[in-house]
């Protein structure tokens, strides 16, 4: 079987990479407290493949062997429809916190294959990757961006020679040494994609930065830099954090410190026009929205049901103002819903694969990281003080204190504890660490949005709008 139990992909990743971590060297993600609540719900994400009422959502046969949907290149509606329904299962797994899971590297590669073509003496390099990642059921993550150092300059001129470059070409593979940043869920991914992302000018001062190539997280001098972890190493019980405990997939920058990269692996190599043009060419952005917006639908309907419970409890959900609120998350909801049935309404073949139309999704990526913040904010404002008037839920073992808290905490239909848990969940979703960098995440993780709306405006044929107006106007003046 092609699809991997969460006990053989914790198996596969519990030793061997290189990971930095406040000041320590750690190499076993699966153990330590920092990571391991992350490892657990990957491990659990690839469980969900194997469970009987929905391998048949999760998974497909092909000659006999059964692969995660998300490898699959869908070439129908009621394929593209079905590939939905398994992203809308992994992400309401974490409750669309996870961005990362790996469904959304395993469409970028899908992608990447379908458009094989296009990396000319590269696409067999292509071709194989995509087997192996899929036929293994590996997890990827990706790392586009260089280190922000000065933004002022391209890479080719910084003062500081930071970014991973080309350092030398051998008959073996070609040699990296320098940064990338950032690389989402690199603690528990098998393996790494360096993709290009930011205009490489064609001189050959800046050829060295043009690449391709996946490398795995274990390889010889990867080393991964992560941020201090947002999972509470204190709490006094796990109850107390509910989200950051389990879904912090953790952030980290590569260091490539001279890391040799077989051909086999290298997809792109000195061809600045492959690097430019990389995914007009292959067409991933439609395939990854597609998934980041079934997850962010997944993330929006987790926030309008906690409010609908918190202000349950309270007692709030009859006032105006409150249900403004609580009709502003429905909103939210239906917008999202109402994009991914536009998208996929005016689905195509590109590349033959039947891929959303990105337009819709494009659009949804500049207002989300507003709309997320929002939903974030509404928690705060309908738990208000409740968020923080609430104790650990390890008061309720305590003999000292678990008379006064089953008494003092209670809410206007529930129990101390109930209402304990709920606020601990509202304080992750809304005001912890994990909160925050959530809120981070949905800004930025696929590229600055305020260039991408640059890029929106500037791509656009505007000349038909303008001439609409003053068709409208000429037609009055004459009809006067
Ligand atoms: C939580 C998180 C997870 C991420 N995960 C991944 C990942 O898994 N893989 C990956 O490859 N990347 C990841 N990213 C990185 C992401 O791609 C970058 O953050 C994003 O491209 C923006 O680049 P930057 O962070 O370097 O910001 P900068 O480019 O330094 O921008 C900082 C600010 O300056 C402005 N600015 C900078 N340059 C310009 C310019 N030329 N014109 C106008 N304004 C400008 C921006 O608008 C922004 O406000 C992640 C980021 C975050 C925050």
């Amino acid at each position: 079987m092609a699809i991997r139990t969460g006990k053989q992909y914790l198996e596969a990743i519990a030793e061997g990479r290189d990971i930095r971590i406040d000041g320590e060297k750690i190499n076993n993600v699966v153990t330590d407290p920092r990571f391991s609540g992350g490892a657990q719900t990957m491990a659990m994400i690839f469980d969900l493949q194997h469970r009987k009422d929905l391998i048949d959502k999760m998974t497909y046969v092909e000659d006999g062997e059964r692969y995660g949907l998300s490898h699959k290149a869908p070439t129908n509606a009621e394929e593209l429809e079905a590939r939905k329904q398994m992203f809308k299962i992994w992400s309401d797994a974490s409750c669309g916190t996870f961005g990362r899971s790996p469904d959304y590297m395993n469409v970028y590669l899908m992608a990447m294959n379908a458009a094989a073509d296009q990396f000319g003496e590269y696409a067999p390099n292509v071709r194989s990757y995509y087997k192996y990642i899929r036929d293994n059921d590996l997890s990827m993550t990706h790392t586009l961006v260089n280190p922000q150092v000065d933004r002022s300059k391209p890479v080719e001129q910084q003062d500081k020679d930071l970014a991973a470059k080309i350092v030398k070409t051998t008959d073996e593979g070609i040699v990296i040494n320098g940064a990338r940043m950032v690389s989402t869920l690199s603690a528990y991914a098998d393996e790494i994609l360096v993709v290009p992302s930011g205009i490489i000018k064609n001189n050959q001062e800046a050829f060295p930065y043009a690449f391709a190539f996946g490398i795995q997280g274990d390889a010889p001098g990867v080393i991964h830099v992560s941020r201090p972890s947002v999972v509470h190493q204190n709490a006094g019980h796990p109850m107390d954090y509910p989200m950051s405990g389990r879904f912090d997939e953790t952030d980290a920058m590569i260091i490539f410190d001279n890391v040799l990269v077989p051909w086999e692996r290298v997809f792109s190599h000195g061809d600045v026009d492959m690097c430019n043009e990389f995914y007009k060419r292959t067409n991933i952005g439609a395939h990854i929205l597609d998934q980041s917006t079934v997850r962010s639908l997944a993330k929006a309907e987790f926030y309008r049901d906690l409010a609908f419970t918190i202000t349950d409890s309270t007692k709030t959900d009859g006032f105006i103002n409150v249900q403004n609120m609580m009709a502003e998350l429905m909103t939210s909801v239906e917008i999202i819903r109402s994009i991914i049935v536009a998208a996929h309404a005016e689905a195509k073949l590109v590349n033959g694969v039947w891929s959303p139309n990105a337009a819709p999704y494009a659009s949804l990526r500049l207002l989300y990281p507003d709309m997320y913040q929002r939903m974030c904010e509404i928690i705060r404002t309908v738990g208000a003080g409740g968020l923080v008037a609430v104790p650990s839920y390890a008061e309720f073992d305590s003999d000292d204190t678990k008379d006064f808290v089953n008494k003092y905490f209670e809410s206007a239909n529930g129990s101390s504890k109930s209402r304990t848990k709920l606020f601990r969940l509202a304080y992750d979703a809304s005001i912890s660490s994990f909160a925050g960098r959530q809120q981070l995440y949905e800004r930025y993780y696929s590229g600055d949005p305020v260039r991408a709306a640059a890029i929106m405006y500037n791509m656009a044929d505007k000349e038909p709008n303008k001439q609409r107006i003053w068709d409208f106007l000429d037609d009055y003046e004459k009809s006067l």
